[in-house]
Formats: C-alpha cells, structure tokens, sequence
C-alpha cells in the first residue's frame, strides 16, 4: 500500500446516517483528488433496520471489518421503534465502543461564523471547547446488567477504573498541549465530576489530578457537574478541555450542540489506543430521514476529525492539511451566508450544503 493511503470503513446505518454519510465521501472523493492520500472505503452494512430484518444489528463480519480499517466513519443508527424484548434499541455503536476500548469521546464545540448562536452575548462567537467523554465505563458500564427487584427498586451501577481514567486523563491533557500549541496560549483541563458526593467521582478526581502532574505545562481544574451546567450557559468561552465521566459527558455534548448552532453542526470521535470512530453526534433523526434535508456539516467535520487523527498518527502532513482545509471551507461556506441548512430555517439541503462545502476547498493541490 503506498504512503498516505488508508482502509476506511464505511457505515453509514439508518435515517439520515445514510444521507449524510454520502455528503462525507464526496467530500473525501474531492479530497484524494486535490491530496496526494488514497482512501480504500469498504462498506461495512449495520444498524436497526438490519436488526429488524436479521435480527442482528451487526454480524461478527461487520465488526471485524471495521476492526481491520484504519479508521472507521460512522452516520448513524437506531430507530425508536425498532427495540429489544427488553424496551431498549440495538446500538452498535455503543457495542463498539466497548469491544474496540474507545475510550476518549471527543467532541469538539466550536461556534461556526454565520451559524446563529443560542446565547445572546457578544462573546459567544469565542466558544472553542473539546468535551471528552469517558466512553467505556462509567453509568453506561451498567448497560444490558440494570437490576429490577420485584417490581420494586431498579439499580444501575457507576464503574470507574483506574486504568481507563489513566488513559483518558492523559488523552485530555495531550489534547490541550495540542490546542495550545495551535492556540499559542497555555491550556487548561478541566475535570467535571460530583466529587463531593460519590466515592466513584473522588476516586476519579484523586487519578486526575495524579496524570496531571504528569502534565506541568498544562493547568489542570475541578468543576461540579451541576456548575458547569450553569458556567456552559454563563461563561462557555473559558473553557479549553473538558473530561468527564460518560453519562455526564453524553449530557454535557448535547448542551455543547446546543450552543453552537445545533446536533446539525456537532463533530465527534470514539478514540482508543488501536482503533477510531468518526461520527456525527446527532442519532438517525427519524422525524426528518428520507427527505434530503439534513444538515451534513456534524459528518463532514468528523470526517475532518478523521483526517487529523490518521495525520497525527501516521505523521501524514497531507492529512493534517486536509483536516484544516475541510474546516476552513465550512467556515467560508457559513461566513459567507451562503447557504443556510433547514435546521437552522434555511432552505439548502444535504446536497446543497456538501456541494458548497466542496467548491470551497481551497484552490491548489498537492499531488
Ligand atoms: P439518538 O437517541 O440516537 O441520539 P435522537 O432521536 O434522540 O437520537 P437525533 O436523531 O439526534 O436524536 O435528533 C434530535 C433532533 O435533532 C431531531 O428533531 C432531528 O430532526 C434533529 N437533527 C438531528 N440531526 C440533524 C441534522 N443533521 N440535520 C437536521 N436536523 C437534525
């Protein structure tokens, strides 16, 4: 295989998953044809509606495959109506994240010039901030082995690890000494926990503060869950790195997509030590599916997302350059007023938005 050339696996799944996912490798077609990088995309087929069909949402084959690629896109799955005996929805990404250790769930929130903004202040166009969301324990460890007594009483169990709260507090400060770099100004982490009242937070709190020392040219912080609920609305644009534990963070992002315009323009990625998944926050979103009307901006920035990820791994300047061109030419795109996305009141499509995207992509290639 030559240099600068990656296996991607391709899952689009359900809803509009599908429909922003074809955004995404248009995007990526003009990408390879203006850097010098070749992507191998291999379709890897998932999600409710295979379950519905099958009865399973992923075949041992599909995880393999995504397992094999250098890196995994991901649209969407999920469809409320499609469920377990047990009243909850097949979720192959959740099972991935678990099998695959991606630990780190990052989601970047950002203000976006010409996207309107939910808060009214002035200095909400400074909102730059990377949520990183525990992904693998926490709350969600207690997924499929929730206990009902008797009708009674119900108990989900909190896990928190040393190992994994090693890993992703180290992940969250490498993440800042990045940002920092780029920002050229020093970064702050800051832990989100409820510390002051459960052992499992303390316990996390102790650990953070352990990697942190580890860490000296970043600041390293402490906020209470129910503070930064408060501080996100108040004060956004003072934070740089945030981490938390799971269940806090699948709250937390959605506040974040909430300030920036919406689920239409939120980014994320599943990070491990071995494997990546890129996917937009937004679920399969069944009120708007099959009417070429969603916002594709979340799925073209993760595919950005990828990008750096596979750069800064494989040490592929293409890659990274790649990265920033694809979030330079959102922002031109949405700077320049020119398109405006139904989720936002506009009129312009999933194939409008991606094609205005596209003819952005600065004038030059690489090859
Ligand atoms: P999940 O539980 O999988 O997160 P959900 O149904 O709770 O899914 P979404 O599918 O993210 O949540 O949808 C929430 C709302 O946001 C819906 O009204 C949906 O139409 C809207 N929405 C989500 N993504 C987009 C998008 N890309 N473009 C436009 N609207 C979107």
């Amino acid at each position: 295989m030559r240099e600068n050339s990656f296996r991607l696996a391709i899952m689009p799944g359900d809803g509009i998953g599908v429909e922003v996912m074809e955004a995404a490798t248009a995007v990526l077609e003009a990408i390879e044809k203006r850097h010098d990088i070749g992507f191998k995309m291999e379709r890897v087929n998932g999600g409710a509606r295979q379950y519905q069909e099958t009865g399973v949402a992923m075949t041992e084959e599909g995880f393999e495959a995504a397992e094999r690629a250098d890196a995994i896109l991901f649209g969407a799955m999920g469809s409320p109506d499609i469920r377990h005996p047990d009243g909850t929805e097949p979720a192959p990404q959740l099972d991935m994240r678990f099998r695959m250790k991606l630990y780190a769930g990052l989601r970047p929130i950002r203000a976006i010039p010409g996207v309107p903004l939910a808060l009214a202040s002035p200095r909400a166009s400074e909102i730059d901030f990377a949520l990183v969301r525990e992904s693998t324990e926490g709350l969600f460890a207690s997924r499929g082995k929730g206990i009902v007594t008797d009708d009674k009483v119900a108990t989900d169990t909190m896990r928190i690890t040393r190992d994994v709260t090693e890993r992703v507090s180290h992940f969250s400060f490498k993440l800042a000494e990045r940002r920092a770099r780029r920002r050229k100004r020093k970064g702050t982490v800051t832990l989100i926990d409820k510390s002051n009242v459960f052992r499992s937070f303390a316990f996390m709190r102790k650990i953070f503060f352990e990697v942190a020392s580890q860490h000296p040219d970043v600041t390293a912080a402490q906020h209470s869950i129910d503070a930064t609920a408060l501080d996100l609305i108040r004060r956004p644009w003072d934070f740089d790195v945030m981490v938390t534990e799971n269940m806090f963070g699948d709250i937390l992002s959605d506040l974040g997509a909430g300030l920036v315009g919406g689920m239409g323009f939120a980014p994320s990625a599943d990070i491990g030590d071995d494997h990546a998944l890129f996917q937009p926050c937004h679920g399969t979103a069944p009120d708007i599916a099959g009417q070429g009307i969603a916002n594709p901006v979340a799925m073209i920035l993760s595919t950005a997302m990828m990008l750096d990820w596979l750069g800064a791994r494989h040490s592929s300047e293409a890659c990274l350059e790649a990265a920033d061109e694809i979030e330079t030419a959102v922002d031109a795109a949405f700077g320049a007023g020119s398109v405006r996305p139904y989720d936002i009141g506009g009129s312009d499509g999933t194939g409008a938005i991606a094609r205005a995207i596209i003819e952005r992509l600065a004038p030059r290639a690489r090859v």
